[in-house]
């Protein structure tokens, strides 16, 4: 038969089970040492209390909280060798001793520079899920000596603190390895960022020179011009795709919104790309408000945009076909819409082509380059600006796509 608790070990069982909730919603490593010397000290009846934890480099063991700690005692070591915490440590075992002093691996350095007279000492080992990963030690009993029960309190307390300490130790790391990871991603945004910016402009500069060369040469120069023209142009993809990237889950906080008339936004940006078309010999047909369009936008985002929807009615449009850009004001929106009459959507996909990687035609029969990641990355800038962005099948080939962003006052 169990023997019945008495009441003062009943109420230590109760403030235990108190204190296991607090340690377990704990993951302030600081808080939780706190709270941990505090309890040792009341429920074993001690003045003082302090935590030592295994430094797992020197193998030393290190002070690390003691409710009569000055700051300047915290990470002090003591050898696990010729120390009562070391011995603690190392047989794994409880340990009471009544006078310190009488105790030749008593070492009184610590307790005099603080000025802390210390006479009697429970000490117990901390263990984490696996291992024994520091001491925990009671210090002067107000009244009597440390008695088994003491022990078997602070040696419960010691296993609660030992887990509460690794998960502490483990979200600490993990909140260090996601910071990291924060900081490189960061890193990874302001390169491309850097990078693209960078290789717009010269580029720029090289694709007007070789479109007016090639519209000037005569015929047997034309087609060595279209190479490099088709190779440049496969260049500025490939930036308009890195500046996809630095848009992909870009927050509402990185908007540089400006007041600007939606069709000379788009006239500059199809000044911009006039080339693009010839390569497939397609005719951009243009019907663009005769009065203007105020809207207010980050106009680098809405280039993107744009630009991403050009780039697909271009791609799926075949050799010869027409593109068509239009801006109107429909209400109290304004609409942009790029159509072709290209290879079209089929209708139950015309929701889904906006969903990231989602491409209508099966990666293994992939006749057109792209990652499936333009149309999504337009649709999160659209909804950024509060406005709309959907696809429409074009009759009798080809497809729409609408934008539909509220006009701004003038
Ligand atoms: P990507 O073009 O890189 O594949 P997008 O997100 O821009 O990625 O487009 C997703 C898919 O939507 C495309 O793979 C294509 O199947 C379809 N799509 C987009 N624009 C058009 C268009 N103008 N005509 C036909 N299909 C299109």
């Amino acid at each position: 038969m169990t023997e019945p608790l008495t009441q003062s070990s009943s109420n230590r069982f109760v403030r235990l089970v108190e204190v296991s909730r607090i340690l377990n919603s704990t993951t302030n490593t600081d808080e939780l040492l706190n709270t941990i010397i505090r309890e040792a000290a009341n429920l074993t009846g001690s003045e003082a209390a302090s935590i030592l934890l295994l430094d797992r480099h020197t193998r030393q063991l290190r002070f690390k909280a003691a409710t009569e700690i000055s700051s300047e005692m915290i990470d002090v070591a003591v050898p696990l060798e010729s120390s009562i915490a070391g011995a603690i440590f190392q047989s794994n075992k409880p340990l009471i001793i009544n006078d310190v002093k009488q105790d030749p691996r008593w070492n009184p350095g610590v307790a005099q520079a603080i000025n802390f007279q210390t006479r009697s000492i429970l000490g117990v080992p901390m263990h984490d899920i696996h291992e024994p990963v520091g001491v925990l030690e009671a210090i002067n009993k107000t009244s009597g000596a440390f008695t088994a029960e003491d022990v078997e309190t602070l040696s419960i307390l010691a296993d609660l603190a030992g887990v509460a300490v690794e998960k502490a130790r483990l979200i600490d790391e993990l909140r260090a390895a996601y910071d990291e990871l924060n900081e490189l991603d960061q890193m990874k945004t302001g390169f491309i960022a850097l990078a693209s910016h960078e290789l717009r402009t010269p580029l720029a500069i090289i694709l007007g020179y070789i479109s007016f060369l090639r519209e000037e040469a005569a015929p047997e120069m034309a087609s060595q011009l279209d190479s490099v023209l088709t190779a440049a142009v496969r260049l500025r993809t490939l930036i308009q795709d890195m500046l996809n990237f630095q848009y992909a889950d870009v927050g509402q906080t990185r908007m540089l919104r400006k007041p600007i008339d939606l069709v000379e936004f788009v006239q500059q940006v199809l000044r911009d790309r006039q080339e693009t078309p010839m390569i497939k010999h397609q005719k951009i047909a243009y019907r663009l408000s005769s009065t203007p369009v105020p809207v207010l936008i980050d106009p680098s985002m809405m280039e993107v945009v744009l630009n991403n929807l050009l780039n697909n009615a271009i791609k799926f449009t075949p050799d010869d076909g027409n593109i068509g850009v239009r801006v109107e004001k429909r209400g109290t929106e304004a609409w942009l819409t790029v159509s072709d009459d290209g290879v079209g959507i089929p209708p139950d996909k015309l929701e889904r082509i906006f969903k990231r990687f989602y491409q209508v035609e099966h990666h293994l029969r992939r006749q057109h380059e792209g990652m499936g990641l333009g149309l999504a990355i337009a649709k999160d800038l659209v909804e950024l600006h509060n406005g709309r962005i959907w696809a429409e099948n074009r009759h009798p080939t080809g497809s729409h796509f609408r934008v539909a962003l509220p006009l701004s006052p003038v």
